[in-house]
Formats: C-alpha cells, sequence, structure tokens
C-alpha cells in the first residue's frame, strides 16, 4: 500500500460501544500526522454511510448481533482490501456477547429479551411486550465474533485499544510492514 495518493480508511460500529471510536480520536495530535497520509471515507466520523470508493483499509468496532451488523460487515469484506478488527467486541464478542452464555431455557434468545425487555429487576415496561416492530433488525441467536462471520486480517486488542497503538498499527499497516505486535506493547491497565 504505497504511493502518492492519501490511503483510504472506513470504520463502522456494529454491537460495541462507540469506546473504538472514541479511541480513534484519542491518538490527539497525532491524529493530525495521520490525516496528512489518509482520508476517512464510510465512517461514523464522516458520516457517510455507504462507500464511496473502495476503502485500503476497513476498521471494524464491534461484532455481529443482528442481521444487519452481518450485511454490513459483509458490505465492509467486499469494499476494504485489508479488514481490521479493532477492540475485543470485534476480537471476541466482548460485552455483548455477555448473553451468549445464557443457556437455562429452551429458547435462550427469548430468555435474554424478556430479561432485558420485561422481567429484568429495573425493567418498567408497562406493556409487558419484546419490541417487534418491522423496522427493527433482526436479533441472532448469540453475538458473534467479526471473524465468524468475514475473513478478519489484523486484529488491534482492547477495550478500548489506546489510540498511540491503533494509530502505530495503523501507520505500519498503511505502510505494509506490520507483522503482529510486539506483546509488551498490549497493555489492559
Ligand atoms: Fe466498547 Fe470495549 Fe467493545 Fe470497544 S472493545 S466497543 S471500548 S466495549
Amino acid at each position: 500500500m504505497t504511493g502518492a495518493r492519501k490511503l483510504r480508511i472506513a470504520t463502522v460500529s456494529l454491537a460495541g460501544c462507540f469506546g473504538c471510536h472514541m479511541a480513534l480520536l484519542d491518538m490527539d495530535e497525532l491524529l493530525i500526522g495521520l490525516m496528512e497520509k489518509v482520508e476517512f471515507d464510510r465512517s461514523p466520523l464522516t458520516d457517510m454511510k455507504t462507500f464511496t470508493r473502495r476503502a485500503d483499509v476497513g476498521i471494524i468496532e464491534g461484532g455481529c448481533c443482528n442481521e444487519e451488523n452481518v450485511h454490513v460487515l459483509q458490505d465492509f469484506r467486499r469494499n476494504c482490501d485489508v479488514l481490521v478488527a479493532l477492540g475485543q467486541c470485534a476480537i471476541m464478542g466482548g460485552l455483548p456477547a455477555m448473553r451468549n452464555a445464557i443457556m437455562h431455557s429452551d429458547d435462550p434468545l427469548r430468555e435474554c429479551l424478556e430479561e432485558a425487555y420485561i422481567s429484568g429487576p429495573y425493567i418498567r415496561n408497562t406493556t409487558h411486550h419484546v419490541p417487534n416492530d418491522p423496522v427493527l433488525p433482526l436479533v441472532l441467536d448469540r453475538v458473534y465474533a467479526s471473524s465468524e462471520v468475514v475473513r478478519i486480517d489484523h486484529q488491534i486488542p482492547g477495550c478500548a485499544p489506546s489510540g498511540r497503538l491503533i494509530h502505530d498499527t495503523l501507520v505500519s499497516l498503511l505502510a505494509g510492514r506490520f507483522h503482529g505486535f510486539d506483546p509488551h506493547s498490549i497493555r489492559f491497565d
């Protein structure tokens, strides 16, 4: 990935908390230097909802908890040369995947939705119905890591990864010299 043109990055937040996108912005002044090398295409940061051109790097926050997440992730795979899973939700489902452990009944998804919308200790739902408007994306049987849905080329671990780690990884990737992390560069404190 070399050349005079600015390299294109696309980003998306699937089943995540947007914290990994906040970490992207947490590069602070490093972002100024990065913007001399890259431009953002489809991304919540640009508010562009579709790809205008193929991206060199696609950054995925979050795993897949509904069918819309799956379609968007597949669209990123089609439109990006390299896909990066950013943060633990994209890498292994993260916090949203805690619902995968709910399996007391024959219908764990129903059990999870009823706990979330009807019977949970802090729920005040006078309709006693789980929302089921047709415009809502179909909820999947469990939360899937991004790599369970499409091929992921690289992972940046953390919750959220530090702005410095994201910056250094992107710079290495864009220069074509990313060969994995020095384990000492990954910290979770
Ligand atoms: Fe949020 Fe952490 Fe998941 Fe990133 S990895 S989306 S910061 S919960």
